[in-house]
């Protein structure tokens, strides 16, 4: 038997999606509307302990972390606005725009408010049924800065409702 007190396991994802934002109050620059080439890595442990892995020696497949996490990402995320909801100006703008895709979040959204998004809300509900749990997500804003989120609670009261984007555009079937 392995001994969780010697070797802990987890792996790493990096996954990459790109979004606007704009920060509100923010006494600068990014208080304009503006992207970012985002990146995130997402790291996650077995859900019993550090030491589990399955009978090929996996805590889970690389590729299904890849799946569920982007394929959240690219619905919600990727190539659309993320507005804090008491930013009604900058709301108000982006429903002006044909054809549009926004995220309303529940906090400014900042790399830590949207690294802590993703490990409270997305990550226990997309990955929960693996039998993993995400414990750290860093989300890397340009190659030099990156803000990170680490769970150091019990995982078991998270999963909260997720939102998802808004997609008003008439140029495809909806
Ligand atoms: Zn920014």
């Amino acid at each position: 038997m392995h001994d969780p007190a010697i070797t802990q396991l987890s792996l790493i994802r990096q996954l990459k999606f790109c979004a606007g934002h704009r920060l509100y109050r923010h006494e600068s620059k990014c208080a304009f509307f503006h992207g970012h080439n985002y990146r995130v890595d997402i790291e996650v442990v077995a859900a019993g302990g550090g030491v589990e892995v399955d009978s090929v020696g996996r805590i889970v497949d690389f590729s299904l972390i890849k799946q569920r996490m982007l394929s959240w990402l690219d619905a919600n995320w990727d190539h659309a606005f993320l507005i804090f909801e008491e930013d009604a100006n900058a709301l108000a703008a982006i429903r002006m725009v044909e054809p549009t895709k926004y995220f309303v979040m529940p906090s400014n959204p900042t790399a830590e408010n949207m690294a802590r998004y993703l490990l409270e809300v997305v990550a226990p509900g997309v990955l929960g049924d693996l039998g993993v749990v995400a414990r750290k997500v860093a989300v890397w804003e340009t190659d030099e800065s990156c803000a990170v989120a680490t769970l150091t609670g019990d995982a078991g009261g998270l999963g909260l409702a997720v939102a998802s984007a808004v997609l008003i555009d008439d140029r495809y079937d909806r």
